[in-house]
């Protein structure tokens, strides 16, 4: 099966790109989403209060998702520690998942940090929503309803946008320059052609390796 990672920095419009991928039939697997209900796991939420404290438990016991992503978005050690836990996870989750779409011709999994992670290399091809940080500051402040300050505190520790487009294989411009529907378009139809080739090689060579 052909993985494809679709990332981009905060508000770059990967959701949104991700979205227009899923009306072309394309399985897409959204890892922040997915990522959350290993809270609810017993063993993930344990690791998660012995590294941030029983200060992120709501009245019902529960992990406050608000309280641990403020902790994150401030601190990026703790960000990596979280990130220790729940990717490994999400890894094994998303290949299960992706074992499970057989009949697409590959799969998205749309997650806001590949690059900083080390992970590209779990994907065949990387997709990269690129847009100008003031674009994307106005655009989560209208989305999220929140002031500048608090989009800029959650994008102090993001790598460049320019350093991502650079290391991706495929970058879709979302800043208003281009339209984004016929990039998406471009896009499908390249992987469309790698999945044919794909299939092709392993049915003539069932040894082959699968990508
Ligand atoms: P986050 O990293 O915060 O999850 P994201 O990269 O997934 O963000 P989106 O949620 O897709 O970004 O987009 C951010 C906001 O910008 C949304 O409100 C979305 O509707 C809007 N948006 C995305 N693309 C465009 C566009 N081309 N024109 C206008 N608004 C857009």
């Amino acid at each position: 099966m052909v993985k494809v990672g679709l990332t981009g920095n905060i508000g770059s419009g990967k959701t949104t790109v991700a979205r227009i991928f899923a009306t072309l039939g394309i399985p897409v697997y959204y890892a922040d989403d997915e990522s959350k209900k290993f809270l609810d796991d017993p063993v993930v939420k344990n690791e998660i209060l012995k590294q941030f404290g029983y200060g992120i438990l709501t009245n019902n016991q529960e992990i406050n998702r608000r309280s641990l992503a403020s902790i994150v978005f401030t601190d990026p050690f703790a960000l990596e520690i979280l990130n220790s836990i729940l990717h490994p996870r999400v890894k094994v989750d998303f290949g299960k998942w992706a074992d499970e779409q057989a009949n697409a011709p590959y799969v998205i999994q749309e997650a806001a940090i590949i690059f900083e992670t080390g992970s590209a290399a779990d994907y065949n091809f990387i997709i990269h929503t690129s847009c100008a940080k003031e674009i994307a500051i106005d655009r989560v402040m209208r989305r999220d309803r929140i002031d500048a300050n608090s989009v800029l505190r959650r994008m102090q520790f993001q790598m460049e946008d320019a350093e991502k487009s650079a290391l991706a294989g495929f970058v879709i411009r979302n800043d208003g320059s281009e339209l984004v529907i016929p990039q998406v378009l471009d896009i499908h139809r390249k992987l469309l052609d790698i999945s044919i080739k794909t299939r092709n090689l392993h049915q003539n060579n069932p040894l082959s390796d699968e990508m």
